[in-house]
């Protein structure tokens, strides 16, 4: 008889990194990876909450410490973000007349600081244009 391995796979959020959508993982050479009870990230995917801000066309802003996660805010990869846990939305249509450059085009981009306070700084009250979430 073969020995197997079940293990909790999780899809993790890249704009708020919440850990959603579990799926049982079954495989031999997970051994290691199973054998503390952790769970694995398999995917990099929108949770739902994202998803339906995306979907009405919000660009998530995510805070970061730049430094911390080894790089400039266009090449960080989510999984190396070092989150400060501040997410900004911004409207697609008020993203042009914020900054200066284009959209991203998988809607989300890292941003320092100090760009979260700036937009805090700019919009205090247009709830309908920024919405910002501490998690
Ligand atoms: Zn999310």
């Amino acid at each position: 008889m073969t020995k197997s391995y079940v293990g909790i796979g999780i899809d993790r959020c890249p704009i708020c990194a919440t850990d959603h959508t579990e799926s049982v993982l079954l495989h031999k050479r997970m051994k290691e990876v199973f054998e503390d009870g952790n769970k694995v990230v398999v995917s990099i995917d929108l949770c739902p909450d994202c998803k339906a801000k995306r979907a009405e066309s919000y660009i998530a802003l995510v805070e970061i410490d730049e430094e911390k996660s080894g790089g400039y805010t266009e090449t960080i990869k989510p999984e190396n973000a070092w989150r400060l846990g501040g997410i900004a939305w911004v409207r697609s249509e008020a993203w042009t007349k914020i900054f200066d450059v284009p959209v991203p085009k998988d809607g989300m981009c890292f941003v320092g600081p100090d760009v979260i306070a700036m937009l805090e700084e700019m919009m205090p009250d247009e709830t309908d244009e920024t919405e910002r979430s501490k998690t």
